[in-house]
């Protein structure tokens, strides 16, 4: 007989910033299925992760009782991971017994070799009460500002980009803004796979009658519907983008008002520009003057433009040029601060806004508030009740400045939440090398994760499901999702194990209820200072900025003034920079890596979900039919990729919206984990890592 749910429980999807508002339907602690919700960025729709990716909450993978490692299984960086021989490897431990070796280690080697000996990776599926927490406790507990989180591998530089040159590092105007768009870019992203119901409000506008503009060295699917598709060439953006300017400067297609009353620095970007002529980019970008010219007028002239963008723009060591040059051709063609108009980074996981508002960065506390400012030190020491001068006046180390510096001794002891650098780090066999050369390694998550398994001690953490928070999604909405199940086993609350914690490092903590952490939040994060707790009970959901209360939260900013010195926004112009590994004799092709419709990041949570498993079981490197053909492999047979640091096998899939000379691989894959082979180089500004360009070699076989 067919299951009847004796529950429903209205909360958010766990996967992309979308945060789509859903319904789980529950029988006996077990979640039956899960419906649309009518939430403000969903309109009932779910995609396929949100509609069938929830029965990992109840895999047999899971852990339920926490595991300290057995004494004498020695930890290396090359191993094969097999989720159903954890004890050969771990032994299992009472909570007291492993929070008091988690804690004790890491105070000993706080106490031992200084505050900056520690580093702490969160992460951006949890809720902005763990955020926030998490980052207290590195902040007050390890003493230093080593605390980041995935936000650095993804748009570390839109974040960077946009305080510099508009004040605000989140979206000005909500996705489905684009309905009231005459003309959408969509750049460097592929919403149909990564945000796929936003990208059903952008082909409902296309099909409405805006003009959708979409750029990327790979044709998604949305270009099918596209009024132009310009598939420039890799790593090329900021040559496309100057490009379009230099066009809006020479026909004088600028909003002089708007910059004249708004801006500064427009002089030197217009004199950077001169030199970017459609005529010279063309051979570069590959892009045709005539087309270049063609786009530029449509943007600079529509009456409301947007511009939304992905890790295609940010995951390059120039990607903080890149959003600069967005930014701009906003700002000069005041098409920024009305309906319709503005800038849009696609956050990727559910909470990764919300993460970073709540200060899980290693530069700022919660709402960007500059760890080197004086005022902001004396503000976080007063409502922590720490004695003046406690907190650290230096910025922290980054994602993959932590693995740096484990190698050089520096970091001794992490804490790593629901975070898997050993899937997700470029260069990941030196990311691997790096977690195994710790002397202590506390991870907390919900499976043996690959960096889990070079742990010291392992916490069991709660499914999303399995506990309640806030997550703030793409468009700044703070929205709730809502305990439905209770966990397997020992498994706990995140909350509470981080709390628990940082008492074992000496901290008086004694949060009762979620809602404490946010009043908490609400207390030093003016942006949120508006949003009760019984508010988002009440609504679900409430778009930030919302500084008093009662207030009905602003979905487009910047309608006056930008949040910088003078109410004015800044143009950076930018010139081209090169990838830093460009294809040679030795290594031809370029590797480009990013998600799939079906998976979710590393894969620990939507491999063990039934229904995506099925769909796309294995691991698959996306190549043009014309390239696979010159090399003599066929699609669906085994191919080797390899470059100067790794190499993985897995089957090639013929695609031929990837451009020539280039390989698509998702990174989800344990079997076939392509951060093996990406480059560690970074943005000099925002230190995101170059995952969109590396140089590889293919192989059959
Ligand atoms: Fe979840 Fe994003 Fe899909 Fe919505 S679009 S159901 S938030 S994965």
């Amino acid at each position: 007989a067919l299951a009847v749910p004796d529950k429903q429980v209205d909360s958010v999807c766990p996967y992309c910033g979308v945060g789509c508002q859903l319904t789980y339907h529950v029988k006996d602690n077990r979640i039956l299925f899960v419906q649309g919700r009518d939430g403000p960025a969903n309109r009932e729709r779910l995609c396929v992760k949100g509609r069938y990716g929830f029965d990992y909450a109840h895999h047999p993978h899971r852990l339920t009782r926490p595991l300290i490692r057995r004494e004498g299984v020695p930890k290396t960086g090359s191993f094969t991971l097999d989720p159903d021989r954890v004890m050969d490897v771990f032994r299992e431990a009472s909570w007291d017994e492993a929070l008091a070796f988690a804690g004790g280690k890491l105070r000993d080697l706080r106490d031992r070799h200084g505050r900056k000996s520690l580093a702490g990776f969160g992460s951006a599926k949890g809720s902005n009460e763990e955020a926030y927490l998490f980052q207290k406790l590195v902040r007050t507990g390890f003493g230093s500002n080593n605390v980041d989180h995935c936000t650095r591998l993804c748009h570390a530089s839109s974040v960077v980009a946009l305080l510099e040159g508009i004040g605000s590092g989140a979206v000005s105007n909500p996705v489905m803004d684009v309905t009231k768009a005459e003309v959408v870019i969509v750049i460097g992203a592929n919403p149909t796979v990564n945000h796929p119901v936003a990208a059903t409000w952008i082909k409902n506008a296309a099909r409405a009658g805006t003009k959708l503009i979409v750029c990327d060295p790979r044709r998604s699917e949305l270009a099918r519907i596209a009024h132009r598709f310009l598939q420039f060439k890799p790593d090329t953006d900021v040559a496309l983008l100057n490009a379009m300017m230099n066009v809006i400067v020479t026909e004088d297609l600028v909003d002089q008002a708007f910059i004249e009353s708004r801006t500064i620095g427009y002089d030197e970007l217009r004199r950077n520009v001169a030199a970017y002529t459609p005529q010279a980019m063309a051979p570069i970008c590959g892009i045709d003057a005539e087309t270049i010219r063609e786009v530029a007028r449509l943007y600079a002239t529509s009456k409301a433009s947007m511009i939304l963008w992905g890790m295609g723009v940010s995951q390059h060591v120039h990607g903080t040029d890149n959003a600069r040059c967005l930014i701009a051709l906003s700002l000069m063609t005041g098409q920024i601060g009305r309906p319709g108009t503005g800038l849009h980074p696609l956050r990727g996981q559910n909470n990764v806004q919300g993460a970073s508002d709540a200060g899980l960065i290693p530069m700022m506390y919660p709402d960007y508030q500059h760890v080197s400012s004086p005022a902001a030190r004396q503000r976080f020491e007063s409502a922590w009740q720490l004695p003046p001068g406690t907190l650290d006046d230096q910025p922290g180390l980054t994602v993959v400045e932590v693995m740096h510096a484990i190698e050089s001794g520096g970091i001794r002891g992490m804490y790593v939440m629901g975070e898997n650098p050993a899937m997700s780090d470029p260069d990941a066999n030196h990311a691997r090398d790096a977690l195994a050369a710790l002397e202590h390694l506390v991870v907390q998550d919900i499976f043996l994760t690959e960096t889990a398994y070079l742990a010291d001690v392992v916490l069991p953490a709660s499914a999303f499901p399995e506990k309640t928070g806030s997550f703030t999604n793409t468009d700044r909405l703070v929205q709730l999702g809502r305990q439905a199940i209770e966990p397997p086993g020992e498994a706990k609350q995140d909350l509470w194990i981080i709390q628990e914690l940082a008492r074992r490092l000496g901290l008086d903590w004694n949060y009762t209820h979620v809602s404490q952490v946010f009043d908490e939040m609400r207390r030093t994060m003016p942006s949120i200072a508006g949003i009760t707790w019984d508010r988002l009970e009440r609504e679900h959901a409430v778009t930030y900025p919302c500084t008093e209360e009662g207030a009905p939260g602003q979905p487009v900013v910047f309608t006056t003034d930008f949040p910088r010195e003078g109410g004015r926004a800044r143009f950076v112009p930018a010139d081209i920079i090169p990838a830093d590994e460009r294809p040679d004799a030795d290594y031809p092709m370029v590797l480009i890596t990013g998600r799939q419709l079906e998976h979710w990041h590393t894969g620990s949570m939507t491999r063990r979900a039934t229904v995506l498993d099925a769909i796309e079981p294995d691991p698959v490197a996306l190549i043009h039919p014309l390239d696979l053909a010159a090399m003599g492999l066929q699609p669906g047979g085994i191919v080797t990729l390899e470059s100067r640091r790794g190499r993985v096998s897995l089957y090639a899939r013929a695609d031929d919206g990837s451009p020539r000379g280039a390989v698509f691989v998702p990174f989800c894959y344990y079997e076939a984990a392509i951060n093996r082979l990406t480059n560690a180089a970074l943005d000099p500004f925002a230190k995101i890592p170059e995952f969109k360009y590396c140089a590889i070699r293919v192989t059959p076989g």
